[in-house]
């Protein structure tokens, strides 16, 4: 336990309520607002009142675990001076599912600090009235009572451990502009042309991610859309049944199976949730879907409608093929195929089993004459019985 609770003491509460209002912390994440407020606003609680501390809900990067990670202490004293300025009757710390090892290694230090560890999502109608902190907000109320805070948005770049920037520094100074054909920050897609008007507080978990062209858009919503679902607690159907529809259908067209359809039913499910869920995973979730279709339609369109991945990612859309011409029969491919996708013989041009191929590349890398071909357009014509090899006719 480090001496900023005492500090805090020894400051006294009014007084400390005065030096939060003149750093102006704000609450870090989607609910932005000034801790000072929240702090009163806790405080006019009728009955006992709880500090609920951890990320935002949605938050599934949980990229800001880093400081909690790095500097226990601090986060875990900042919500026991959060504690004790609304004379809480308990204080939990949110940690999600996946942290369970973090959950042990930080468990016997938050016991010092009376903190209960828990592994969930705040319930937010629960925990209605209660304080509910964002971890960075809490390590910010410990370094201002131990007198090193400093003003500044957490941002946590690729690669990089979170730092402090100016809340208005614009993300395309932070995130390279080359090649990026949109970016992800604050749970939604952007294009370029709108990034150019964004700053680093439009962060809301730290993250700003850019998407160049090798990056597939509806694959990576297919993700984040999972790990969503992962986190899911399910009390709401909008959130619980809306989630696995916005998934399956951003499955559906990564596997070459997207409907026409999707795109009304995406801006349907997605607009529902928006209104109809009770915490940030399902509202978060939405945008992601929304934004990526509305956004990206292009790129949707092109899988759906022309059958094409423009970023090459999604496999169903990839055809790989033996070069009749090029292929000298001795075997190397079949060799190493772990799905027992190539028929051949010696001296005869080997041929690939599209069903039974899963992608996986390592025929074209065991290929020393560079006769296994792959391509996201037309086949071309291909033997379909076993050739000797130099039999094969084109036309
Ligand atoms: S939106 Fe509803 S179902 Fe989804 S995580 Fe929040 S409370 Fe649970
Ligand atoms: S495709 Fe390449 S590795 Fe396979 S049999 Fe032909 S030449 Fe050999
Ligand atoms: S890509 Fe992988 S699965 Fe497909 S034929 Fe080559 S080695 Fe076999």
């Amino acid at each position: 336990m480090t001496k900023t609770f005492e500090n805090a003491g020894a400051i006294g509460y009014a007084e400390l309520l005065e030096k939060i209002k003149g750093a102006n912390i704000m609450e870090y994440g989607l609910k932005r607002e000034p801790l000072s407020d929240k702090i009163y606003a806790a405080c006019a609680k009728e009955g006992d009142v709880y500090v609920h501390a951890g990320l935002n809900n949605a938050d599934v990067d949980g990229a800001l675990l880093a400081l909690l990670k790095d500097d226990a202490d601090a986060v875990l004293s900042g919500i026991a001076v959060a504690g004790m300025l609304v004379g809480a009757a308990a204080k939990f710390l949110y940690l999600p599912e996946r942290e369970k090892e973090l959950t042990e290694e930080i468990r016997p230090k938050a016991e010092e600090y009376k903190i209960v560890v828990v592994n969930d999502i705040i319930n937010v109608r629960e925990s209605e009235g209660d304080l509910l902190l964002h971890l960075a907000t809490a390590k910010d109320l410990a370094d201002l009572v131990d007198g090193t805070f400093a003003a500044g948005h957490y941002v946590v770049l690729p690669g990089e451990a979170p730092k402090k920037v100016a809340p208005d520094t614009k993300v395309t100074d932070l995130v390279p502009q080359d090649g990026v054909k949109a970016y992800y920050l604050g749970y939604q897609y952007y294009t370029p042309e709108e990034a150019a008007s964004l700053t680093a507080a439009d962060a809301t978990n730290g993250v700003i991610r850019a998407l160049t062209e090798k990056d597939c858009i509806v694959t990576e919503t297919a993700k984040l859309l999972l790990k969503d679902r992962e986190a899911s607690c399910g009390r709401c159907v909008f959130c619980r049944e809306g989630l696995i529809q916005l998934e399956y259908m951003q499955k559906e067209i990564t596997q070459a199976r997207g409907k026409a359809s999707f795109a009304d039913l995406t801006t349907e499910i997605g607009e529902a949730m928006g209104y109809n869920t009770l915490c940030t995973v399902g509202q978060v979730s939405a945008d992601i879907a929304l934004s990526a279709m509305k956004k990206f339609g292009d790129e949707y369109d092109a899988h759906i409608k022309k059958n094409k991945c423009p970023a090459g990612v999604c496999t169903s859309f990839v055809h790989i093929y033996i070069d009749p011409q090029t292929c000298t029969g001795c075997g190397d491919c079949l060799d190493v195929c772990p799905a027992d996708a190539i028929e051949g013989k010696a001296k005869f041009i080997h041929m690939i089993d599209e069903f039974e191929c899963t992608k996986c590349g390592k025929c074209i890398e065991a290929c020393e004459e560079g006769a296994i071909m792959q391509t996201a357009g037309k086949l071309p014509k291909l033997p379909s019985r076993l050739t000797k090899v130099g039999k094969f006719k084109k036309h």
